[in-house]
């Protein structure tokens, strides 16, 4: 194989240069081993003065598609290598090296090989002292494997993207590190109503009510590669704040530990989750708690009391004679004097207690911390507070009347016999009965 060996430019040198050459000589004799590894080296290596090439090594040959070095000398320039439309910019870069601007250039270039067809390099370029002059030397090498690679990883970024832009669900992908924003598509800019650009230049937690539900979310996905169903409180740029549904997966995003965060605004859907529970647990005639929530209160509360050992008291109370009231004024006048019943009941109850609806015209208190001493207090308040006000509803052709009521209650406070609730409820049961049977209107105390 014919190798080309470095020949000085046949011109007439002043003596700085002469003794450079000399040097470079000299240097050649004392290490053949340093030429030997440039000329069969596996980096091409290619020296040129103003595109004219000077020196090229075997592998620089092969890589171009050139049999040996020499075909490559005898180029009269290396423009045939360099795709037109990076002219300018290789020559600009000559420039910089020549006039000593820049002291190398490392760059990813596009390069013809003589078939025509395009490869990638790694290229390296330096000034050097060649025989006297500067000259560029390209130490180059075969990256199109690597290139076709990462061509194929940013179609399939790109691929995602465009999956993600047209999903009807708010997405986007943030930095672990520090929660940059990467990618949000367009859901996400309803959903928070901001435009990508300024979306892309916030961090996720511009966006979380609680800066702490953020930090949980970071610090789970150092054992998690996935989450599902988190409820976070988050706001829009607006400051409008809503419940969202949260799944996130980590991920790779340009080469950055990253998560991609799917999510869900619920507001709507936990608002109506709170009103069914609401209407659950409400009777929706007065308002109040019914029956089956009632006694879970009861049932929790006297947990809480027999765990504190702290006093609990329950009332029972009776509407008395309240079939009359819907013999004489029709059953919406009765309805009306229920809701009048339960009004006046809560302005004489404490915060604390619990009023529950239990049947028709039965109503029952629950009052924690309270013996029975304070529960008769609390009682009789009530009973008086009733009996004073009679209660307007409307009468049907009489119109609006105005209809006495009166209630008897039964009081039972907590014993240690009373196995359940029911047991307590009862024995206040048993007493208002006696109130009953003792002309109504009043206050009966449960045996002990
Ligand atoms: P007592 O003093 O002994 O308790 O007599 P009372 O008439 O109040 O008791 P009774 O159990 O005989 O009658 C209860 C009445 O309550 C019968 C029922 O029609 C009426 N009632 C039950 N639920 C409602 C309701 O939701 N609305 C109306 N308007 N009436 C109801
Ligand atoms: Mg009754
Ligand atoms: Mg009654």
């Amino acid at each position: 194989m014919v190798k080309s060996s470095p020949k000085p430019p046949q011109r007439k040198r002043n003596s700085a240069e002469r003794r450079r050459s000399r040097m470079r000589r000299v240097e050649d004799k004392r290490s053949p081993d340093f030429r030997d590894l440039i000329e069969n080296g596996v980096q091409g290596v290619l020296i040129h003065s103003n595109f004219k090439p000077l020196y090229a090594n075997t592998a620089f040959a092969k890589l171009l598609g050139y049999k040996t070095p020499l075909d490559v000398m005898k180029l009269p320039l290396i423009r045939s290598m360099v795709p037109p439309e990076m002219w300018a910019h290789v020559e600009e870069e000559y420039d910089d090296l020549m006039r000593g601007e820049k002291k190398s250039v490392i760059t990813r270039v596009r390069a013809i090989r003589r078939d025509g067809k395009e490869i990638w390099l790694s290229v390296t370029e330096r000034v050097i002292d060649w025989h006297g002059d500067k000259a560029v030397q390209i130490n180059a090498f075969d990256i199109s494997d690597q290139m076709a690679v990462e061509q194929v990883l940013l179609k399939s970024e790109q691929y995602l993207r465009a999956m993600l832009e047209i999903l009807p669900y708010p997405i986007y992908i943030t930095r672990i590190a520090d929660g940059q924003l990467l990618f949000v598509n367009r859901k996400t800019c309803l959903l928070f109503q901001q435009s990508a650009g300024l979306l892309l230049r916030s961090k996720s937690i511009d966006f979380f009510v609680e800066p702490q539900e953020r930090e949980n979310l970071r610090l789970l996905f150092k054992t998690v590669r996935d989450i599902r169903d988190v409820e976070v409180k988050m706001k829009t740029a607006q400051n409008r704040e809503f419940t969202a549904e949260i799944a996130a997966i980590s991920m790779v995003y340009g080469n950055e530990a990253a998560v991609l965060v799917a999510l869900n605004d619920i507001s709507h859907r936990k608002q109506l989750e709170n009103e069914l529970l609401h209407q659950a647990n409400t009777d929706s005639l007065t308002g109040i708690s019914n029956r089956r929530y009632f006694l879970a209160q009861a049932e929790q509360e006297m947990r809480r009391s027999r765990r504190f050992a702290r006093s609990l008291s329950v009332m029972m109370i009776d509407l008395d004679h309240f079939k009359k009231v819907n013999d004489q004024h029709g059953h919406a006048a009765g309805d009306a004097v229920l809701q009048g019943v339960v009004k006046a009941s809560l302005e004489s109850l404490r915060q604390s207690d619990q009023l529950g609806r239990i049947g028709g015209e039965e109503f029952a208190v629950i009052l924690p911390e309270t013996n029975l001493e304070a529960a008769t207090d609390v009682a009789s308040r009530l009973l008086t507070h009733i009996a004073e006000r009679p209660i307007i509803a409307y009468g049907g052709e009489t119109k609006h009347v105005a209809i006495p009521c009166t209630v008897s209650v039964g009081l039972a406070q907590l014993e240690a016999k009373d196995g359940s609730i029911d047991d307590l409820l009862h024995r206040a049961d048993e007493a208002l009965y006696c109130a009953k049977k003792n002309g109504r209107n009043r206050v009966e105390i449960a045996c002990k």
